[in-house]
C-alpha cells in the first residue's frame, strides 16, 4: 500500500508546489540583488525544512542559511499557546537582512514572536517568506521589520493539512505535496 492511500484530498501536487516555489525564489532573487549584505535565510525548523531547501536552490544570491525552532503546536493538531524558542541561531544577524522560512501561518503566534526575537538581535530588516498562509485563523498580528517583505506560496483553506514538510504527530513531513489526512489516520496517531 502507498503512503497516498492515507491521504483523503491533495491541495497542492509537487508540480503545483514546484512552479510556485521558482515564482518566488525569483521575487526574492529580484528584491534582493542589489541589497549588501545578502539575506540571511532562517528556516523554521522542523517544517519549513523541504520547502527551504527548494527555494534556495533557486535564489541566484549567495544567501547564508540558518534555523530556529519555536514549539507552540503538541503532538496533535490543538496550539498549546505561546510558542517558545526552543533552539536559537548560530549566526550572528545583528545588521543583517533575515528572511525568515515557514511552513504555514496558522494563529499568527508562531511567527510574531520570531519576528520580535530577530527585532532583539538587531537584524536590520525581517521578511517572511511562508509557503502557506491560513488567513481565516489569524488572531495574532504580525509586523515585518525594516523594509521586511512577505511572500506567500499559496493561502490555505481552514483544514489541518499534512506533507511537504508538515507533520501530524511527527509523522507526514516527507509527502511530496500538501494533503488533508483521512480521518481515521488521525485518530490512529492523536495522542493530545
Ligand atoms: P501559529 O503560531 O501561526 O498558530 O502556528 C504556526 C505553526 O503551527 C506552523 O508553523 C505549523 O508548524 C503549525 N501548523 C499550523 N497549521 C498547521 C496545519 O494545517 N498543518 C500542520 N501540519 N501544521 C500546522
Ligand atoms: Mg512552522
Ligand atoms: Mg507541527
Amino acid at each position: 500500500m502507498s503512503l497516498d492511500s492515507h491521504i483523503e484530498r491533495v491541495l497542492w501536487t509537487k508540480f503545483q508546489i514546484s512552479k510556485r516555489v521558482t515564482e518566488i525564489a525569483s521575487e526574492i532573487t529580484n528584491d534582493f540583488t542589489s541589497i549588501s549584505p545578502p539575506p540571511v535565510i532562517v528556516g523554521v525548523a522542523t517544517g519549513a525544512f523541504l520547502f527551504l531547501a527548494d527555494l534556495v536552490r533557486q535564489i541566484q544570491l549567495p544567501v547564508s542559511v540558518d534555523f530556529i525552532r519555536a514549539e507552540s503546536y503538541g503532538s496533535g493538531t490543538k496550539s498549546t499557546g505561546a510558542p517558545t524558542i526552543s533552539m536559537d541561531l548560530k549566526l550572528n544577524v545583528e545588521g543583517k537582512h533575515v528572511i525568515l522560512v515557514e511552513d504555514i501561518v496558522d494563529t499568527g503566534s508562531t511567527l510574531s514572536s520570531l519576528i520580535a526575537h530577530l527585532k532583539s538581535k538587531g537584524a536590520s530588516s525581517v521578511s517572511v517568506c511562508s509557503f502557506l498562509d491560513k488567513p481565516a485563523r489569524r488572531k495574532v498580528h504580525f509586523e515585518l521589520v525594516g523594509d521586511g517583505k512577505y511572500y506567500l506560496g499559496f493561502e490555505c483553506p481552514d483544514h489541518f493539512v499534512v506533507g511537504y514538510g508538515m507533520d501530524f504527530a511527527e509523522l507526514y513531513r516527507n509527502l511530496p505535496y500538501i494533503g488533508v489526512l483521512k480521518p481515521e489516520y488521525y485518530k490512529q496517531f492523536d495522542l493530545s
